[in-house]
């Protein structure tokens, strides 16, 4: 099983009704020609930049992992950028920066 980048539903690879596309050595599976149309025409739309061209930082104060290129909240400290999950984990480190930063 595997999932329709378009619209997001499980499509069987092997299944002869499903719509296979070949792009830069992956193999994408469509529920029909519906979802491979526009897939073909902006792949970039759909192909989400996860892995290495996504760098994913460590929120410090709860942990999670926020992404980068598109972090929820930011705050700056002594001029290095740090980044949050949440206004509250935001906060919490502006409140006592020292306690997060080693
Ligand atoms: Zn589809
Ligand atoms: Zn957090």
């Amino acid at each position: 099983m595997v999932r329709d980048i378009v619209c997001g539903m499980g499509v069987e690879e092997d299944d002869p009704s499903t719509f296979v596309k070949s792009l830069e050595g992956k193999t994408y599976y469509f529920c029909s020609d519906q979802c491979m149309l526009p897939f073909m025409r902006a792949p970039d739309d759909y192909i989400k930049t996860k892995g290495k061209e996504t760098e994913m930082v460590k929120d410090l104060v709860c942990g999670m992992e926020v992404d980068e290129n598109n972090p929820p909240f930011t705050s700056v400290n002594k001029g290095k950028i740090y980044y949050f999950c949440s206004n509250s984990c935001k906060r919490e480190f502006e409140r006592n920066p020292k306690k997060y930063l080693k």
